[in-house]
């Protein structure tokens, strides 16, 4: 029987209503009483890393899940992390960048009813994640309602619908119905020695682009301590160029050593700087493209390389080429 060792970290799964609204419960002494079946499936040891709201996550909290994941390595044959839906799709793309060479499956998984709920969700998002956890997937999955994504490739695009996530830019990884339908052709394969990259720079702002705004509200943070600005632009990695235009303070935060990286407000296709003026101007003023990423892996992403390096040149090289699978 496989051995696979269950991290729970807090999240909807599971919580309980307290005075109207859902907080943080103490979900694991009674997790196998919801679910007895998991324990046919494998050797399942269950640790409680931390038990929170997931919008609480902090670079430390994907710093210890992959030094955990780094010293269990050799003693379980998979991982599964229960973890609020709010932030999962970050916290996927940290650790997919984290383990480099993984060769075995880390899955993320959680719910959008707490696992008490008559009407949940939970059970078979868990039942799900601890079977695919068996299988031969060395890779950072999200599994939900049915469906492993690739982690970096993923969004959070519902609230309120069981069919919460999807992965605009990539196949889905699994299918999982009457039979678990895997698409072992997608799958990342190791190519060298497991190890695990820590640090990150928490000097990384996102901000969505509106029309008609005054591009002086984006002033402040050309002295500000941001090293990278992820703008969220229109369709292609578009930006204002007449009225309005944002391409001096593009020019002058480039030319403070600041990283600008346009991502796409549409979920679906990918950023191309060459299609229009408007972010061709953005290109020859000093800003990069995010390409086909999701905008949570594209500023996480930035996040770990401005950890791993000094160096701007280093950043800027590094950030085109795929790490994860988080970009083609
Ligand atoms: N606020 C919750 C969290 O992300 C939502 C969820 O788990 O679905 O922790």
């Amino acid at each position: 029987m496989k051995r696979l060792l269950l991290f729970h970290t807090g999240g909807t799964l599971g919580m309980s209503p307290f005075d109207g609204e859902l907080r943080p419960g103490d979900l694991t002494k009674e997790l196998f009483r919801y679910i007895p079946e998991a324990q046919a499936l494998a050797d399942i040891e269950v640790r409680v890393l931390y038990n929170m709201d997931s919008s609480n996550v902090q670079i430390s909290n994907w710093q210890l899940l992959a030094a955990e994941i780094e010293r269990e390595l050799d003693r379980y044959d998979g991982f599964v992390i229960i973890h609020g839906t709010d932030t999962m799709v970050y916290t996927a793309s940290a650790l997919s960048f984290m383990l480099t060479n993984l060769p075995k499956p880390v899955i993320l998984t959680g719910a959008q009813r707490p696992i008490s709920a008559i009407r949940t969700d939970a059970k078979s998002n868990l039942i799900g994640a601890l079977e695919l956890a068996t299988y031969d997937v060395p890779e950072v999955g999200i599994y939900f309602d049915h469906r492993l994504f690739r982690g970096n490739r993923a969004r959070k695009l519902s609230i309120d619908d069981f069919d919460a996530f999807a992965s605009p830019n990539f196949p889905v990884l699994a299918q999982v119905g009457l039979n678990i339908e895997l698409r072992s052709d997608l799958l990342r394969r190791p190519s060298g020695l497991f190890r695990v990259n820590r640090e990150f720079s928490d000097q990384v702002l996102v901000l969505r682009i509106l029309p008609g705004m005054a591009p002086d509200l984006l002033d402040p943070l050309l002295d500000g301590p941001a090293r990278a600005i992820v703008l969220e632009a229109f369709g292609a990695g578009n930006v204002p160029i007449a009225e309005n235009s944002l391409i001096p303070f593009i020019e002058r935060a480039v030319g403070k050593g600041k990283i600008v990286a346009l991502a796409s407000q549409s979920p679906s296709g990918a950023v191309d700087l060459s299609l229009y003026e408007c972010g061709s101007r953005a290109a020859s003023a000093g800003a990069i493209s995010c390409a086909d990423m999701t905008v949570e892996a594209a500023a996480v992403k930035l996040m770990f390389l401005l950890g791993q390096f000094d160096s701007r040149d280093k950043v800027l090289r590094n950030y085109p080429l795929p790490l994860a699978g988080e970009c083609r």
